[in-house]
């Protein structure tokens, strides 16, 4: 019996001595932090997880989560998919109200207020130019006079109806559409960044160039965000360094289509029914993903003067503009943040 106890009390020992060693070992571990990333198609673009966290499985299970949120935002806010929140209320236009998601009346709305801001120069009715255009089709060419004056005639933001009360959203006008791809990657990218776990480190979200950013780095370092050179894929236009944050990049090189040597572009100023000529390029950064991703197309379709006066009037946000004969400009408040590259 004495022998027995002795042998335990050394095992016990053992154990006692080696808990501490091991605690540390685990803990060293605990604090390691890994990178993991994935990459899904959707929402017409690629979109690029980047996710630092000690635990492989609690990284792909919560990357998984992001993206099954993200996923379920498109469905809704999407234009062309039937069912969708935007597509029943658009083919219920002119006829009745359409009980939406709380999500859909949220873009929406915060949608109308860039409209207001912008005095319509971002207008979340313009569907009916893109229709008349074909973006998002597959034959898109420059329509006939006639069809873009009676397209501009139903786009008008001030006519959408939203009751709080019922969740509805009512189109009065026969023939009136919305559409939400200037301002929905942005909330849905938001969406996603929400939806992370709260122990992660960092992630890093990059839908097609709508980005978003929370926490550092395990290293410490900065985020370095790259802005596309419109006319070279392969080139930069400038990095910008940021800590946390969004980044959204609207530009002409990102959807188009040649007709007779011109290049026709997805963003239209709504009073022309014309693509909009006088930027090439608007990156905008801002707090979060839908501010930047709707005041990079608000920018854009603004031009340089009203889009600059508007970035200076707004706190928080910030904005690199080039113009469609190459110059570039950037607000004050990114003055050592900002690498131009040069030739
Ligand atoms: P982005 O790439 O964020 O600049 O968004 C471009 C998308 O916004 C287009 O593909 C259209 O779906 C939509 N759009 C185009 N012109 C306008 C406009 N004037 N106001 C609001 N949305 C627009
Ligand atoms: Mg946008």
């Amino acid at each position: 019996m004495k022998i027995k106890y002795r042998v335990v009390t050394v095992y016990v020992l053992v154990a006692a001595l080696m808990l501490p060693a091991l605690t540390s070992l685990m803990g060293c571990a605990a604090q390691e932090e890994k990178k993991h990333t994935r990459t899904v198609f959707f929402m017409d673009t690629q979109v690029d997880i980047t996710y630092y966290h000690p635990s492989a499985q609690v990284a792909q299970t919560d990357i998984a989560e992001m993206f099954a949120e993200m996923q379920r935002l498109e469905k809704i806010l999407s234009r062309e998919a039937t069912g969708s929140d935007l597509h029943r209320i658009n083919e219920a236009a002119g006829r009745e109200a359409v009980e939406v998601n709380p999500e859909t009346i949220f873009v929406l709305r915060s949608a109308l207020e860039f409209a207001e801001l912008s005095d319509g120069a971002f207008d979340p009715t313009v569907a009916p130019l893109l229709e008349v255009w074909g973006f998002g089709g597959d034959f898109p060419a420059v329509p006939a006079q006639e069809e873009l004056a009676r397209a501009r005639e139903l786009v008008n933001y001030r006519l959408v109806e939203i009751d709080e009360e019922k969740g509805s959203v009512f189109l009065p006008v026969p023939g009136m559409r919305l559409d939400l791809g200037g301002i929905a990657k942005g909330y849905i990218v938001d969406r996603g960044q929400e939806s992370a776990q709260e122990s992660t480190s960092a992630v890093f979200i990059n839908a097609g160039g709508d980005i978003s950013i929370k926490g550092r780095k395990p290293s410490g370092e900065d985020w370095r965000v790259a802005v596309q050179d419109p006319d070279n894929p392969d080139r930069f236009l400038a990095i910008i360094t940021m800590e946390e944050g969004s980044v959204a990049t609207s530009g002409d090189y990102q959807r188009f289509f040649e007709e007779e040597g011109q290049r026709y572009h997805h963003i239209i100023n709504p009073f022309t029914g014309m693509p909009a000529y006088e930027l090439s390029s608007v990156t905008v950064v801002a707090t979060d993903t839908m501010t930047a991703d709707a005041l990079s197309t608000v920018i854009f379709v603004l031009g340089v003067e009203k889009g600059l006066a508007l970035v200076e009037s707004l706190p928080g946000v910030d904005a690199i503009l080039m113009d469609n004969s190459g110059e570039l400009v950037y607000t004050n408040g990114l003055e050592g943040q900002v690498e131009i590259m040069t030739d």
